[in-house]
């Protein structure tokens, strides 16, 4: 059987904000969306920062580890903002998904998310380590609660250059024609999930489904930056 491979098409919209502090990444294995926080330009500094640690995983040809590149990604936050103040205490969320043989294995710090469309059935692959995220599981909230709440952006993990902070690795058997949404919240916190999947299983073209998405999430109301990345899984 020939290896599984990625189709992607990739966009990134800067919203209602004055700067986009979202990164991305596709190729043929690797799709991920890093959504940075912190003053001035450091936000964007820190969610390129780890995406070009990935990168350089995508670029190796031994199989991939993505612990091991968000860890690189991380000490690259932490040698940044020890020498240069106005970067000090930057962070960024990470949500990755690469084809390893026959397998998903998908990384997550934070609120960004990755999911996944099969025969139809959108699934969040990834749990948003957030605040409200911790509230619905108490069962104190719904999500269309959530997606108000003033703290919705408040995530519980981040990467900031701390050591030791991993990303939470979910495997997933991978399978051809299946779809892959990888997203920051600007598209999660103004589409529910029946809204993002009626998109994806209706657009076949993936580049027609990025883009409708994030023209959903702006007529939505987002204020934030909106990046996603859809994937198609073909054989290669
Ligand atoms: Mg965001």
């Amino acid at each position: 059987m020939t290896p599984l491979t990625l189709r992607c098409a990739a966009r990134s919209d800067v919203g209602r904000r004055t700067n986009n502090e979202d990164a991305c990444f596709a190729s043929p294995r690797l799709a991920v969306v890093a959504d940075g926080v912190g003053g001035a330009q450091a936000g964007e500094v820190a969610s390129r920062t780890v995406v070009n640690a990935l990168i350089a995983l995508d670029k190796r040809t031994t199989d991939q580890d993505l612990t091991q590149a968000v860890a690189e990604g991380n000490a690259a936050i932490a040698f940044v903002a020890e020498r240069r103040p106005e970067y000090r205490g930057m962070s960024t969320t990470l949500a990755a998904v690469t084809v390893v043989s026959d397998c998903y294995e998908v990384a997550n710090v934070g609120d960004s998310r990755v999911y996944l469309l099969r025969a139809g059935e959108l699934t969040q692959l990834t749990r948003d380590e957030s605040l409200v995220q911790e509230l619905i599981d108490a069962g104190h909230l719904t999500d269309a609660e959530a997606r108000r709440h003033p703290q919705r952006n408040f995530v519980l993990r981040a990467l900031d250059g701390s050591p030791g902070t991993d990303p939470a690795i979910t495997t997933v058997p991978a399978r051809p024609g299946d779809r892959l949404l990888v997203c920051s919240d600007g598209l999660s916190d103004v589409l529910p999930d029946d809204r993002i999947a009626a998109v994806l299983t209706t657009r076949a073209d993936r580049r027609a489904a990025a883009d409708l998405l994030v023209e959903q999430a702006l007529q939505a109301g987002a204020r934030d930056n909106v990046t996603v990345v859809v994937a198609d899984v073909e054989h290669s």
